[in-house]
């Protein structure tokens, strides 16, 4: 039995078991890391498919970033800001065979051989749209761009709730554009966002949300972004409903990525930008947790949908 005594935490831990004694969830010995099985791959390609042919009358190119981009670019953002304490930075060994000699002698004895690391030039991706914005520098086609961006993404929330990964997937359309365009795709996602959950037997509500921004001007940062309106959660009860998990956001970033990288529209103004994200695993695990965890005896409707 569970000595937790918070109820959500425990709603946590027991849903974390559940998983793990079904085999859906593998533990990797760290929170938050876990590989998934065969069954729990099969649920996120199925919505993926889904996914893919609900956003399919919006015509978006498809881009594949690796997980990983430039350390430059990252710096080109207000990540380490705003996110400090959600970033990952990737380091290895650049010493010679000396520094390498003392490196394992380290490692041997147990001290910390992790300070003999240099800083590579590439930082892990701490969303599937990141990588995308030094990519478009320059001056947008008249249309606007809409752009399909799918990636694991790495954020240091280590947790006992088996929906706050460190390491999971993102699957993203972004629009890039004129206000209007870059509203007009908010707008469309909210509402084809909830239509996608819902059509997959998710009891989702739309709610206003803030970005968990870290440090003294935290709060004031999420009051601003919640007065203008700029980010929308789709959440659904997971764990436990008296804390709802947020399975998508809608965002609308105005000219923030616009003007951090020179991308301009067609009038030459300033592009500004908003993106849909889905969180691929939140998704599978709010549906194994509604339908339970055969997907044989979920309901036709969701089955049909998802062609399981
Ligand atoms: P955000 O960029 O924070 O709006 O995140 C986009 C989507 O990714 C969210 O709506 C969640 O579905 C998912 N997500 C965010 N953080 C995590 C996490 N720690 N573990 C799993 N999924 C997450
Ligand atoms: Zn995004």
């Amino acid at each position: 039995m569970s000595t937790i005594e918070d109820p959500i935490q425990r709603a946590y831990q027991t849903f974390q078991d559940e998983l793990i004694e079904a085999g859906l969830l593998i533990p990797m010995g760290v929170p938050g890391l876990y590989a998934r099985s065969g069954l729990f791959e099969s649920v996120v390609e199925q919505f993926e498919k889904f996914v893919t042919a609900m956003a399919a009358e919006r015509k978006s190119e498809v881009i594949w970033f690796p997980p990983v981009f430039n350390r430059r670019h990252y710096l080109c953002t207000d990540h380490i800001e705003t996110f400090p304490n959600l970033m990952g930075s990737v380091h290895s060994f650049t010493g010679k065979d000396r520094e390498h000699l003392e490196l394992i002698r380290k490692r041997k004895s147990e001290e910390d051989w992790t300070r003999d690391l240099n800083a590579t030039e590439v930082m892990l991706l701490p969303a599937a749209c990141y990588p995308l914005y030094p990519t478009a520098t320059g001056v947008l086609p008249e249309e606007g761009r809409t752009v399909d961006l799918r990636s694991f993404v790495f954020r240091h929330e280590p947790s006992i709730d088996p929906a706050r990964l460190q390491s999971f997937r993102m699957h993203e359309y972004v629009r890039l554009g004129t206000p209007e365009q870059a509203l007009e795709h908010r707008e469309y996602w909210l509402q084809r966002a909830e239509e996608i959950l819902r059509a997959i037997g998710l009891d989702v509500t739309p709610v206003l949300a803030n970005d968990p921004f870290f440090g003294r001007g935290a709060r004031m940062m999420a009051a601003t972004q919640q007065e203008q309106n700029l980010k929308f959660e789709m959440v659904v009860p997971v764990a436990t409903a008296e804390k709802p998990t947020a399975v998508a956001s809608c965002n609308y970033h105005l000219n923030h990525f616009g003007h951090s990288f020179g991308i301009r529209t067609a009038d030459g103004n300033e592009a500004h930008s908003a993106c849909v994200g889905f969180g691929l695993e939140r998704v599978a695990l709010a549906l194994f947790r509604a339908h339970g965890f055969n997907p044989a005896s979920w309901p036709a409707s969701v089955k049909k949908v998802l062609a399981l």
